[in-house]
């Protein structure tokens, strides 16, 4: 299952509004936001290491080495198929756009923190863990104050049964 194009340009706008939270929260400016170099990719353009089955989203980090330029940059590897398969099973109680505006936040944050030197993207399980709750509480802070009904459902599914799964894996 993949996305079409109507959902990818749905998960665009999900991602430039996330970035704008964030921008905001951690008091950045847009230049500052675009220098911490990440990108988004769907399953369809995943390499076989990318692909996780019990997540909606996995983050790899990279190091590029060409010539004299030589950086680091994240690739959120979103996985369509459990994120498709949540909408449906949910049964139009959880939908696409919050969902995914929820998982572009939380993602950011992720990708801010690492870079920021706040969190380390090679600690113990233990220090992940307690980072993925931290990245959890600042995602509901984030976006607490623009949630309407659809939203809130997402932050609540959140705290109860869903896990993004990203740093595991
Ligand atoms: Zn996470």
């Amino acid at each position: 299952m993949h996305f079409n194009s109507s959902q990818i340009s749905l998960i665009n706008r999900a991602f430039t509004h996330a970035e704008r939270l964030a921008e905001t929260y951690f008091r950045l400016s847009h230049k500052e936001m675009k220098a911490y170099r990440y990108e988004v990719k769907t399953l369809e353009h995943l390499e076989d290491h990318e692909i996780v089955d019990r997540a909606f989203a996995h983050l790899c980090k990279y190091h590029c080495q060409n010539g004299k330029d030589d950086f680091q940059f994240f690739r959120i590897c979103l996985q369509d198929d459990r994120i498709l398969n949540a909408v449906e099973r949910a049964n139009s109680f959880i939908k696409l756009v919050p969902l995914m505006t929820y998982i572009a936040t939380h993602e950011l944050v992720h990708v801010i923190r690492f870079n920021s030197g706040e969190s380390d993207f090679d600690a113990p399980l233990e220090e992940k863990i307690k980072e993925e709750e931290k990245v959890h509480n600042i995602t509901r802070n984030i976006l607490k104050p623009i949630a309407e009904t659809d939203l809130k459902l997402v932050i609540d599914c959140f705290r109860d049964q869903y896990n993004i799964g990203d740093i595991f894996n």
